[in-house]
């Protein structure tokens, strides 16, 4: 545990608009900033930060929280990473680490490091199997220097070899199975995870293995196999070779399919070939891209699956500042078998020529329909107008619209006046998507109560609840005067309980940064509640006044469903104290 005292020195000396500011642009905007959310792909801004409350909040995908969560989030940290980044920011010393996650956590990584030194080492014995595998990877075209720099190694056809040798160097099979190198068959035996594969270590970014890769050494099924997600890695998070490419003072990324092509163009002299792990690129990987890369070249193999990973890619970089492009490579399935086919000097040739995103998409296009055609001609200028229609500069417009005009020998003049007719229409429509976002932004909150707990009924009851918490969360010393009124039974939502719980158990202090004191006692799901509601109520002074009226709707409604029989049972226990009741009297009078 890192002591809460750190924590909010870490956050006094990290100012929220700051650290956002250095991953998004941002726009002043009364007592608020705005800009577009680095979480979700969008086009007008609906990103808000609060320097009042240290919080930020997005309208449009629901992301916030205080100046830790966005660090945890953009950068793909965990809670303690992401206060030692904010600490190395700002220049303190780093926390001393002693919790159990912690210790956990340096067991797996020292484990990793001795499994991918075993594997190493069962490469290089001389066993006919050990002899094979190196086969395999001199076939693959890499060199033994190549080998012992990414570590490459062999997992040997048994079934415990890696976990007898494990054992030896102090490890419980608990571990072992915590750190995915065993695993339990359904026999409930305990077997290496690997065995009979070639084995790429995955690193991270400070040096640690993570992670392993395995590949059968023939055709067999399945043809790989990797590590499972653990405490120390999750692949989503995770580009293999980055380690390696951070090092490279270029920052034209290269973006492969697999190990093989990454480990193959560092060999060749491309220092800054990386690829996502096991999984289709994800929005945490090209965040985590846009620290290392100004432009990135997509890699991918030419096969059809590789040309859908390809416009995948291209919307995930879309909103980012990172130039992309694509590569095509004639003639040879992917970078790998290109290179070994026309040699190093060849691909960067290639690599220079590489499409941006408009040129490949209009490619792309072109190849589907038949120019020889009036009809062909017309879709596909209709067609490419749409696409140019966006996110382009005039002069990128000129330009392309010169290329479609070579293509079809429609007039460029043509071209260019449906291009700006198209272009008014989308600059319209995002007009007015604008307008709606901001109306969203200024609409109290759209609650929505689930029918089992009241439904429209209790609305006015939930929204006093959240205003309440809003309070709670802008000013904590109105804590325990409001705590020993309500009981967070009395509220509707399960959401609102939990974090009104949390609110009460807080030791009491005043002023802002309250989101910092609950940062570690929050799950992401309810510090983004908090930060909704602090973004909600940003404008609102919610007085001691408005403070009142919320725990009024609260008791109301407590009343109401006192007084309404909630079961059977109830009712007629209330009949029969009613019939007693009236007896007692008609005795009495
Ligand atoms: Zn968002």
């Amino acid at each position: 545990m890192i002591p809460q005292s750190y924590i909010q020195e870490v956050l006094e000396r990290n100012d929220v608009v700051d650290v956002v500011q250095s991953y998004v642009q941002l726009r002043h905007r009364g007592r608020t900033y705005t800009g577009l959310c680095p979480f979700h792909n969008e086009k007008t801004p609906s990103f808000v930060v609060y320097p009042d409350t240290q919080s930020f909040y997005c309208f449009g995908c629901g992301a916030g929280g205080d100046t830790i969560t966005f660090m945890k989030k953009i950068a793909n940290l965990d809670y303690v990473e992401a206060v030692k980044s904010l600490a190395s920011r700002a220049g303190m010393p780093l926390p001393q680490e002693n919790d159990e996650t912690g210790r956990q956590r340096s067991r797996i990584l020292a484990m990793n490091k001795d499994a991918a030194r075993y594997f190493y080492d069962q490469l290089n014995t001389n066993q006919p199997q050990a002899a094979q595998a190196r086969a395999y990877w001199h076939r693959r075209g890499l060199s033994d220097n190549t080998i012992r720099r990414f570590g490459l190694g062999y997992a040997p056809d048994d079934f415990n070899g890696l976990q007898r040798h494990l054992r030896q160097r102090g490890y419980t099979d608990q571990e072992m199975l915590e750190a995915g190198l065993i695993k339990r068959s359904q026999k409930g035996n305990l077997h290496n995870t690997f065995w009979n594969r070639v084995m790429t270590p995955i690193i991270d970014l400070r040096g640690n293995v993570i992670a392993f890769g395995g590949r059968v050494l023939d055709d067999s099924k399945p043809k790989y196999v990797n590590s499972p997600e653990t405490l120390v890695y999750k692949k989503s998070k995770t580009l293999f070779a980055l380690n390696v490419a951070k090092k490279d003072p270029s920052r034209r990324y290269i973006l492969c399919e697999g190990y093989m092509d990454v480990i193959s163009l560092h060999q060749a002299g491309f220092g800054t070939a990386v690829c996502a792990c096991g999984t289709a690129l994800t929005e945490e990987q090209v965040k985590l891209l846009t620290n290392y890369a100004d432009e990135v070249v997509l890699a991918y193999d030419s096969d059809e699956a590789g040309q859908k990973a390809t416009a995948r890619s291209l919307e995930l970089f879309r909103n980012t500042a990172i130039k992309v492009t694509v590569l095509n490579i004639p003639g040879a399935k992917d970078p790998d078998e290109f290179i070994k086919r026309n040699g190093a000097d060849a691909f960067g040739r290639l690599l220079d020529k590489s499409a941006n995103g408009i040129e490949y998409n209009l490619d792309k296009l072109r190849a589907k329909y038949d120019l020889s055609t009036d009809s062909g001609k017309v879709e596909y200028v209709r067609d490419a107008v749409t696409l140019l229609a966006s996110g382009l500069t005039p002069t990128e417009r000129e330009i392309y619209a010169g290329r479609i005009s070579e293509q079809t020998n429609v007039s460029k003049a043509t071209i260019l006046n449906q291009l700006e007719s198209t272009v008014r229409r989308v600059s319209d429509r995002q007009r007015r998507q604008r307008q709606k976002d901001l109306q969203k932004e200024m609409l109290p909150a759209q609650i929505k109560v689930p029918h089992s707990l009241g439904g429209e009924k209790a609305l006015a009851a939930v929204s006093g609840e959240q205003q309440l918490l809003a309070a709670m969360l802008k000013d904590p010393s109105i804590i325990p005067g409001i705590r020993e009124r309500v009981d967070p039974q009395e509220l509707v939502m399960p959401e609102d309980q939990a974090l009104c719980r949390v609110l009460y158990s807080m030791p009491p202090q005043t002023g802002p940064g309250i989101l910092a004191t609950l940062g570690s006692q929050l799950d992401e799901g309810q510090m983004a509640l908090a930060a909704q509601l602090l973004a909600r109520n940003s404008d609102n002074p919610l007085t001691p006044k408005d403070v009142e009226l919320f725990i009024q709707r609260i008791k109301q409604r407590t009343a109401s469903q006192r007084q309404a029989p909630q079961s059977e049972e109830e009712m007629r226990r209330r009949l029969a104290d009613l019939t007693k009741a009236k007896t007692q009297s008609n005795t009495q009078s």
